[in-house]
């Protein structure tokens, strides 16, 4: 793992970019990977054996996906390399896909350290496959946010982001400042899948290395996608990973009203 395999990034940046299927395909085939869903609404999820184990979270779709029924097959995705960075080749405005392919190639490279793994669709379409996960599956919601002690997604343009929106906490935000070397979060504006999976603990979102998605000029810089690797490597490799509730979200049943109390 000290030397990260570019053989893997390139099959999946070869993946077509119009379905999910051959990625989500490759996710249902790790042993004990359990597949729900279709097109849109779907995700795989490949439970971790470590005891303080970790939920890491990409999305296979991209903005490019006109084929959510899996219904066709298309060509393979092209790209060039250029002074370490990948550029698209696939032309009529289609970019390289490294969002988020190059953060489901990381959970890949992953796949044998005792952690969690979770592949989602829809994403682009606003957090479909997410939803569908927390609302038509509650026995995966349950144990996503029952069983692991914080969520990694890996799906954040740029070398050194992270993100928490609105799943994070004072001291998640500590613990990250203090584990992330380099890494500062710019904002906490927008979403991705962790704020709809998040519901009991706290996630982060972090960079791959891609820049200029959604469009024709998506790029992704080698030795960034490297960095977050080599960063994942050094955080959640070595055992004792705590656990973070995100505090004050509690389920609704539990929520009295102000007017209520007395
Ligand atoms: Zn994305």
């Amino acid at each position: 793992m000290t030397n990260p395999d570019y053989e893997t990034l390139f099959e999946f940046l070869q993946y077509p970019l119009e379905t999910t299927k051959p990625l989500i395909e490759r996710f249902a085939s790790l042993p004990g990977a359990i597949a729900r869903g279709s097109g849109e609404q779907s995700f795989v999820y490949r439970p971790g054996e470590r005891k303080d184990r970790v939920l890491l979270v990409a999305h296979a779709d991209t903005v490019w996906d006109c084929d959510p029924d899996h219904s066709s097959s298309f060509p393979p995705s092209r790209f060039i390399k250029r002074d370490g960075v990948l550029h698209s080749d696939n032309g009529e405005g289609r970019g390289l896909g490294a969002d988020d392919r190059a953060g489901c190639a990381i959970l890949w490279e992953f796949r044998q350290f005792g952690h969690s793994l979770l592949v989602v669709s829809g994403e682009e379409t606003g957090q479909v496959g997410s939803t569908f996960l927390m609302k038509s599956n509650p026995d995966i919601a349950d144990e996503i946010n029952g069983t692991h002690g914080f969520m990694i997604e890996l799906d954040r343009r740029n070398e050194l982001d992270y993100k928490c929106y609105e799943v994070g906490s004072r001291h998640f935000r500590r613990y990250l400042a203090s584990s992330l070397r380099g890494f500062s979060e710019p904002d906490r504006n927008s979403c991705t899948d962790i704020c709809t999976l998040c519901r009991d603990i706290c996630g982060v979102n972090l960079s791959v290395g891609y820049r200029y998605e959604h469009t024709a000029n998506e790029i992704l810089v080698l030795e960034h996608w490297i960095n977050s690797i080599e960063t994942l490597w050094s955080w959640i490799i070595p055992s004792g990973l705590p656990r973070f509730p995100i505090p004050n979200r509690l389920p609704p049943e539990a929520i009295t009203l102000v007017g209520e109390c007395s």
